[in-house]
C-alpha cells in the first residue's frame, strides 16, 4: 500500500469528494476549500511535482491535468466566471503534498499577488 494520500485517493482506498474521473486523471474536492470551488486534479502516475515533468510523458501527464481542469471548471459552473489554476511546487511555492496536483480554484474573485 502507497504512503502517498492522493496514490490512497486514486486508488480508492481513501475517501474524497470526486467530482471527474479520467483514465488519467482524478477530481476531488479539497478537504480544507480556500474558494467556494476547490477541486484537485491529480494525474493517476505518481510524479512529485511540475519540477518531475520535464519530459514527454510529463507533458502528456500535466497536459491531461489541465485538460480535466478546465472540464472541471465547466461542469462546475465557474467557466465564465474564471478561475485560477495553480500548481504549488516544493517547498517555497508552498506544495505539502508530494503528488503533483493542480488546484482549480473559483466562485469568488481571486486577488494578485498570491501570499
Ligand atoms: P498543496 O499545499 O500541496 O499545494 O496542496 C495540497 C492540498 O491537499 C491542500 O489544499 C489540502 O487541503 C489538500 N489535502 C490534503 N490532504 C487531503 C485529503 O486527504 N483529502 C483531500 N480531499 N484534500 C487533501
Ligand atoms: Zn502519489
Amino acid at each position: 500500500m502507497s504512503d502517498c494520500i492522493f496514490c490512497r485517493i486514486v486508488a480508492g482506498e481513501i475517501p474524497a469528494n470526486e467530482v471527474a474521473r479520467t483514465k488519467d486523471a482524478v477530481a476531488f474536492r479539497d478537504l480544507n476549500p480556500q474558494a467556494p470551488t476547490h477541486v484537485l486534479v491529480v494525474p493517476v502516475a505518481h510524479l512529485s511535482n511540475a519540477a518531475a515533468t520535464d519530459s514527454d510523458e510529463g507533458e502528456r501527464v500535466v497536459g491531461r491535468a489541465v485538460r480535466l481542469a478546465v472540464q472541471v471548471a465547466a461542469q462546475l459552473g465557474i467557466a465564465e466566471s474564471g478561475y485560477r489554476l495553480v500548481m504549488n511546487t516544493g517547498a517555497d511555492g508552498g506544495q505539502s503534498v508530494g503528488h503533483l496536483h493542480v488546484h482549480l480554484l473559483g466562485g469568488r474573485k481571486m486577488t494578485w499577488p498570491p501570499g
